[in-house]
């Protein structure tokens, strides 16, 4: 199924590459030992370095390092042993130093990829054309005051990985795809939080259009979109402005552009410097990183089950469908609730209740899996329960829903309401032989062939015995009688 946007001259491809800014979870800064918290005081945690005061020098933070190339092993990229710090020059008020040290012909991990779980349960490769680490700059506040603009450099120096995708999506939905699978790679790796909404992913779109098997034309750049929402917006507003154009015989310009939220639309901010705009040259207070094959060695023997393999291993041993396993595993917490309910028990009920009625739950009472409405051990036990035929699953519904409320165990709650199903042929053989005799008329019926009267005798059967008798003997016995 592929994406197109109509135009006036036919139909035009949609091409689009993402840059993430993801904010490494270290407790100091990449080139200070000042404090990384959010939400701090303004200039709290700021050192004399982050404040770029004349002579100090920066000193490399190992741990953020460490987290790169964790992110990198994660990406199943390359990891560069020798990467260079670069000064990428620019003014702006918010950035003392008047340039970012960032890392520009030699980063420290080259070429990977991120595998997208498309929704309908096929998957796509993207590439990874590289993740380099930098610094963040401070941020400028233009809403505290009518007349200034004050500063707050508590971000100045937090470590940043940028995370740059070759130009391979082709649509909005594989590009919300691609932010999904990478937020959750790097949550499970815990080299970023992922929050879009804190600042610590953001997003940077580049895109144009073109007709089918044409080279790419001239992109442009859509800044800091914070939100997956939003991304899927931004593109898809900015893909019909540029087929306009050209459809109007004008030409897309190479520009960064922002995206409007309140509008919805995508306006030029300024046109797009170019690399030698940066003046880039290597940071002459810091040497080349060299790293050490068996440093990246050890790196590589700490990582976790990524969501990929652990997908994989649903299908496997748990007989899931490629769909079910992908939902499972994007929540690494989710994907341990899900195995501790599964244990032991039907994996496919599992997920189904998981997926189903306990997300409803946990989504409606504004409930993470950290702090679960119901524990997986008790929501164990209700599939227990149906499995051993004591309640049948339409009952477990009503059960489930009385846990959420009052904390109690599956078992407690049908003993206290009287809910254990009916099982005994000779109570449900009665008050099918009552429902009969009552509807004379109707049985009638259904013996000279109408069929759907059946489901009927079912209801009625059910209703009479307060939904506690169990389906399958109903059915049995039912059509023994009527036969
Ligand atoms: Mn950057």
């Amino acid at each position: 199924m592929s994406y197109v946007i109509e135009g006036e001259t036919g139909d035009w491809e949609l091409v689009i590459g993402l840059e993430v800014h993801a904010q490494v979870i270290s407790k100091s800064k990449l080139f200070s030992g000042a404090a990384t918290d959010f939400g701090a005081e303004p200039n709290t945690q700021v050192s004399l370095v982050d404040a770029a005061m004349p002579g100090m020098l920066p000193v490399i933070n190992e741990y953020c390092i460490e987290q790169g190339v964790r992110t990198g092993l994660g990406l199943k990229a390359k990891i560069n042993l020798t990467s260079v710090f670069a000064r990428k020059n620019y003014f702006y008020a918010d950035l003392p130093q008047g340039y970012q040290i960032s890392q520009y012909e030699y980063p420290i991990v080259g070429e990977g990829e991120v595998i997208l779980d498309m929704p309908d349960g096929s998957t796509r490769t993207v590439g990874i054309e590289r993740l380099h680490l930098e610094q963040d700059a401070g941020k400028s506040l233009h809403d505290q005051h009518p007349s200034k603009s004050f500063i707050d450099l508590n971000r100045s120096g937090v470590a940043l990985m940028e995370i740059v995708s070759k130009p391979d999506m082709r649509s909005p939905e594989e590009a919300a795809a691609y932010i999904t699978k990478l937020r959750s790679i790097l949550r499970y790796l815990g080299s970023c939080d992922g929050n879009m909404a804190e600042g610590s992913m953001r997003c940077d779109v580049n895109v144009s259009v073109r007709k089918a098997g044409e080279p790419y034309r001239t992109r442009a750049e859509i800044k800091n979109v914070n939100s997956i929402r939003f991304v899927h917006q931004a593109i898809e507003y900015e893909a019909r402005r540029q087929v306009d154009l050209y459809e109007e015989g004008g030409q897309v310009v190479q520009e960064t552009r922002l995206f409007d939220a309140n509008k919805g639309e995508t306006r030029s901010m300024r046109s797009k410097e170019h690399a030698h705009d940066y003046r880039y040259f290597p940071d002459p207070d810091l040497l080349p990183l060299n790293l050490t094959q068996d440093y990246v060695d050890a790196i590589k023997a700490t990582l976790p089950e990524l969501p990929d393999e652990k997908k994989e291993r649903f299908i496997r041993d748990y007989h899931l469908s490629a769909y079910d396993a992908g939902l499972l595993v994007a929540d690494q917490a989710t994907a341990d609730f899900f195995e501790s309910v599964a244990k032991g028990r039907d994996p496919k009920m599992a997920c189904n209740w998981v997926m189903g009625d306990f997300s409803a739950a946990m989504n409606r009472l504004g409930r993470t899996i950290d702090n679960p409405p119901v524990s997986a051990a008790n929501l164990g036990g209700l599939i227990d329960l149906i499995a051993d035929d004591t309640i049948s699953g339409r009952l477990a519904k009503e059960v489930f829903e009385l846990m959420v409320e009052t904390g109690k165990a599956p078992a407690v709650i049908v003993d206290e309401k009287g809910l254990r199903q009916v099982t005994d042929t000779g109570a449900i053989e009665a008050s099918i032989d009552a429902v009969l005799a009552a509807n004379g008329d109707k049985v009638e019926q259904y013996r000279s062939g109408k069929d759907k009267l059946f489901g009927f005798f079912v209801g009625q059967v059910m209703k009479a015995t307060g939904g506690k008798a169990n389906p399958a003997l109903v059915n049995e016995i039912l059509k023994k009688k009527l036969g």
